[in-house]
């Protein structure tokens, strides 16, 4: 059978995700999704009512007329997670297969509200939702399995598409993570028995986000206990105290609801994203939130809210908020700027439980609304967080549990890919003949 890989979005940036694995007549996508700083750098740009070769143009989707060189039919359409740069471009893309969705139960629902959200498309693609440890037929002769991998976003799996050939293993996005506070640890177990049954991994395609950091990403149960040691040392204070983080981490954000009641405080959950991912998580029940948990989005009950905190006292109440990137028009930056009902005064604590993502807008960004908040007098404590993606060790793990015959680097630019390559050419991959470093718009014929 004839195995050809096309590498149409997230070969040379980390956004916009997209590949297809072709299997004899078979086609399976792997992601659509949003590299969003390409829509942010504009001035109010409203995305959902926009056209699919618009936003191509501008870099914010794949270009997938990549898909057209691809002979056969696409049979399902696979998001990993629900980060919008695996899932922001179903909207708009989904529409143009007539193939069903697939993915894991939380993952599903986000990818319900992007559906719902869009205003130009009508994608009625049909959803299907599908466990870690579940298979499903592709075709006659091919196999689609999930396998759970821990991210910082629940419901992350591995999709590995069996076929006669070997098996095509996807790894975008994920961390070695035995601890995750939510959920189930990775299944390493899994991935060692895939690289050793049948034909073992013909190919696989690795998230090099941390590609070129050394060492291990720590578990999800180290940036608890660091948050926990945060928040414990501001238990005597008898000011506000304001944390942020990403809406999508459900497991960050149950760590801070539980560690503010540890202290004495009331949580709220407050901005439009905070209130979409929480509640999506509670749901379909991968979560549980106290009773009283407060989750509010829109504008006017966000600020009933904040003179509820400012009437009874900042000192009884934790609000967890948006904008831990800065982003100018996020809870936080509005709170730096003093555009909410929210006082921030000289002692107060900010808690960033989040790393900066390092590309230079939002770099610029984050700087700014740090800046506002400091002039109030605002005490900072940054980067209380582990990352979500793989470094070094992981990858070398990777490798050695899967010992796959070809080697694709994805979710990163040629500089970000150069650990990567550096770490397979140690492991006896040669560039150009098992080791394929790519870009945007290719394909890659594997077997003929
Ligand atoms: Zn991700």
């Amino acid at each position: 059978m004839d195995i050809e890989i096309a590498t149409i979005g997230g070969y040379e940036e980390v956004g916009r995700q997209m590949t297809a694995v072709r299997a004899g007549d078979d086609i399976v996508v792997f992601d659509m999704g949003l590299n969003l700083s390409k829509v942010l750098i504009h001035d109010n740009v409203q995305t959902e009512r926009m056209h699919s070769l618009d936003l191509i143009d501008m870099g914010a989707i794949p270009d997938d007329r990549v898909m057209s060189d691809l002979e056969g039919d696409v049979k399902a359409i696979v998001p990993t997670h629900g980060h919008l740069d695996h899932i922001g471009a179903i909207g708009k893309l989904a529409h143009r297969y007539d193939a069903p969705i697939v993915a894991s139960p939380y993952t599903l629902e986000l990818v319900r509200e992007e559906i719902n959200d869009e205003g130009k498309f009508a994608v009625d693609n049909d959803l299907v939702e599908m466990d870690a440890g579940e298979t499903m037929a592709i075709g006659d002769r091919c196999e689609l399995e999930f396998v759970n991998v821990t991210h910082s976003v629940i419901g992350a799996i591995n999709p590995v598409l069996h076929t006669p050939e070997g098996a095509v293993v996807y790894g975008l996005d994920k961390r070695v993570d035995h601890t995750p506070v939510v959920g189930d640890p990775i299944d390493m177990q899994r991935f060692r028995e895939i690289g050793r049954e049948g034909d073992g991994v013909l190919c696989y395609i690795e998230d090099c986000t941390n590609a070129n950091r050394k060492g291990r990403t720590p578990s999800e149960a180290v940036a608890r206990r660091q948050l926990k040691d945060v928040m414990h040392s501001m238990e005597d204070w008898d000011g506000g105290i304001v944390a942020t983080t990403f809406a999508s981490h459900i497991a960050r954000v149950k760590s801070l609801v539980e560690f503010a009641d540890d202290i004495g405080r009331e949580p709220i959950l407050l901005g439009r994203s905070m209130e979409k991912y929480s509640g999506a998580a509670e749901r379909i029940g991968a979560v549980t939130f106290p009773d009283n948990l407060g989750m509010f989005g829109h504008r006017k009950s966000v600020d009933r809210s904040l003179e509820r905190v400012m009437n009874e006292g900042k000192e009884n109440f934790l609000p967890i908020v948006t904008g831990h990137q800065g982003e100018p028009r996020a809870m936080l930056t509005r709170m730096g700027r003093g555009e909410t009902p929210y006082d921030i005064e000289d002692g107060d604590k900010v808690i960033f439980s989040a790393g900066v993502i390092p590309e230079p807008t939002n770099e610029g960004q984050r700087y700014q609304s740090e800046q506002l908040l400091r002039m109030q007098g605002a005490r900072i404590y940054d980067d209380v967080h582990v990352s979500g993606h793989l470094r070094q060790e992981g990858h070398y793990q990777m490798l050695d549990a899967l010992q796959p015959q070809h080697v694709i680097p994805a979710h990163q630019d040629m500089e970000g890919f150069s650990g990567y390559v550096s770490l397979a050419k140690s492991r006896g991959y040669t560039l150009g003949r098992d080791l394929h470093v790519t870009s945007n718009g290719n394909t890659i014929q594997l077997v003929e």
